[in-house]
């Protein structure tokens, strides 16, 4: 029989229950492009049109269980590809705000979310390096796509507490890591694991 994508969440190391049930409840077919359907319980990443693959779900999961989020959090995240991260983000914290480069993964992801009937998630199309000010503070922000360093409008739009988690871009590999925000400044909590993301697009910036 083959490994669920829930059990190799738990192999992964999670053991948060919210975050498994998330997991259990958002069938991964409901957010990949129909021809890759097979393979959507597989913990791979499944490209999604424009050079761009939705992660394996063990590494989204890791990166959301960092995040500790409770049901009153309000959550950005930077990247939102198919909608597959923002589903499982909706089902923990009270509202999600997602930026997406890609005007039609936007709006694909939208549908996705819709058919999952998952309201409390607002896609926008943008540059999401610039954070999303008119809804700022957030208790978190996840970034799906690497930079040498964290954007400064994302740090200055999470609130006191809140956490943030980012690939960060180094000569070996992308490290996703772990940040915190205390007296106004973010702090590297913890490294969370090596791994490969696609480059964050900021205009005029070198990721
Ligand atoms: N969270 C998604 C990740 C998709 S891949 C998932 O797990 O399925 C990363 C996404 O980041 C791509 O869709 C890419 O278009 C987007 N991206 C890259 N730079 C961006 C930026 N500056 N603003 C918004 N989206 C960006």
């Amino acid at each position: 029989m083959t490994r669920t994508l829930v059990q190799a969440v738990q192999d992964a190391g999670v053991c948060d229950p919210r975050l498994l049930d998330a997991v259990r409840a958002t069938p991964r077919k409901g957010f990949v492009p129909p021809e890759f359907a097979a393979r959507a319980e597989r913990d791979e990443p499944i490209p999604i049109g424009h050079q761009q693959p939705t992660s394996q779900p063990t590494l989204i999961a890791r990166m959301i269980d960092a995040l500790r989020l409770s049901e009153t959090d309000e959550v950005l995240e930077v990247g939102t590809g198919y909608g597959y991260q923002t589903a499982l983000l909706a089902r923990l914290a009270r509202q999600v705000y997602s930026v997406e480069r890609h005007a039609d993964l936007a709006a694909r992801a939208r549908a996705n979310l819709e058919s999952a009937g998952l309201r409390n998630t607002e896609v926008v199309v943008g540059d999401g390096s610039v954070g999303l000010a008119e809804h700022a503070p957030f208790d978190a922000v996840v970034v799906s796509a690497s930079a040498r360093r964290v954007p400064a409008p994302l740090a200055a739009q999470l609130a006191e507490g809140g956490r943030l988690v980012m690939p960060i871009r180094t000569h070996e590999a992308d490290m996703v890591t772990l940040f915190v925000k205390r007296h106004g400044r973010l702090e590297r909590q913890r490294l969370l694991l090596p791994a490969c993301f696609v480059p964050l697009v900021q205009a005029g910036t070198d990721p």
